[in-house]
C-alpha cells in the first residue's frame, strides 16, 4: 500500500488548515504557503513578509488560561484557525 504523505500547513491569510501533497503544486510565494490560488493572488502589499498568526503569540494566550474562542477574538481570526494551534499546544505542552 502505498502512503500518501502531505504536510499540514496554515494559510497565513485566510487561516484555512490545509495539506500540500506536492510542494510543487502548492500556491505558495517564497516559503509561505497559501490554501488557494485566490489567497495566493489577494495578499495585501503591506502583509508580505509578515505572519498573521504567530506561533507563540497564540501559545502565550493558551497559557494565559484563554480559551480557543477568546484567542480567536483577540487575534481577530477564525476559530477553526486556533483550533490548529490548540491542537499543536496540547501536543507540544501536554
Ligand atoms: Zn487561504
Amino acid at each position: 500500500m502505498k502512503r500518501v504523505t502531505g504536510n499540514e500547513r496554515t494559510c497565513p491569510l485566510c487561516g484555512n488548515v490545509f495539506i500540500t501533497y506536492d510542494e510543487e503544486w502548492a500556491y505558495k510565494k517564497g516559503n509561505t504557503y497559501y490554501c488557494s490560488w485566490h489567497c495566493l493572488r489577494t495578499i495585501p502589499e503591506k502583509q508580505r513578509g509578515r505572519k498573521s498568526l504567530k506561533k507563540d503569540r497564540i501559545f502565550k494566550l493558551f497559557r494565559e488560561g484563554k480559551t480557543q474562542a477568546e484567542v480567536a477574538e483577540i487575534l481577530g481570526c477564525k476559530d477553526s484557525a486556533i483550533r490548529y494551534w490548540a491542537d499543536r499546544y496540547r501536543e507540544e505542552e501536554g
